[in-house]
């Protein structure tokens, strides 16, 4: 198995090769951005539970995510791998994620971070509001405050994997194809790396 978490800020492009991502390894991605969105767009009780938070571009609580993202793992027992893709965005989430991974009998590989200044960042989520319909996309006060909750609860996740050196940075502006070049490379030398240790 190859578990992986595709980190960066909101707006990195992670959404996007992921999707490449599954299509090549044949992983489950699994993104809590996109599991609130389908819940808030069925109006189901915890849609409306998220809409809160989304809307006000905090985070919504640790509680309701992990309860989420446990579900959602649990769906698919025959995974030979997951992207997890917003997740995790706090050190409680990360901690969850290490103990769901052990109770499965498997471990996170790595956390690969796009690396995307804030004027870019900035400039596609603008660019993605245009047609994205999200209301978070589109207000210049609720997209700043997604950065700075970022930078503020969700860059020490990088941290709490570099220290098993789990963490690794990517260059996250170029084309698409460049950026899935670079991730592809990282993650064919895990498993590579897997294949020569037996698997
Ligand atoms: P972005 O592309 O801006 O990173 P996402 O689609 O990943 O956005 O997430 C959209 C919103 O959903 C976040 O701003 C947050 O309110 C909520 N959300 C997503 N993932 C999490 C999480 N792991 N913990 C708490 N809130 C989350």
């Amino acid at each position: 198995m190859v578990n992986l978490i595709l980190f960066g800020p909101p707006g990195s492009g992670k959404g996007t090769q992921a999707a490449l991502l599954v299509e090549k390894y044949k992983l489950v991605h699994i993104s809590t951005g996109d599991l609130f969105r389908f819940e808030m767009g069925n109006d189901t009780p915890l849609g409306q539970q998220a809409k809160a938070y989304i809307a006000k571009g905090e985070l919504v609580p640790d509680e309701i995510t992990i309860g989420m993202l446990r579900n959602k793992v649990h769906k698919h027992p025959d995974a030979e791998g997951f992207i997890f893709d917003g997740f995790p965005r706090t050190i409680p989430q990360a901690e969850a994620l290490e103990q769901l991974m052990a109770e499965e009998g498997t471990d996170i590989h790595a956390l690969l971070a796009l690396q995307v200044d804030d004027a870019e960042i900035i400039g596609r989520i603008r660019l993605r509001g245009e047609t994205s319909g999200r209301s978070d996309d589109n207000d210049e006060k609720i997209i700043q405050h997604r950065i700075d909750i970022y930078k503020n609860e969700t860059t020490p996740v990088f941290d709490f994997f570099a220290r098993e050196g789990k963490s690794q940075r990517i260059d996250g502006v170029g084309t698409v194809a460049d950026i899935f070049e670079r991730l592809s490379q990282k993650i064919d030398a895990i498993t590579n790396k897997q294949l020569a240790n037996g698997g």
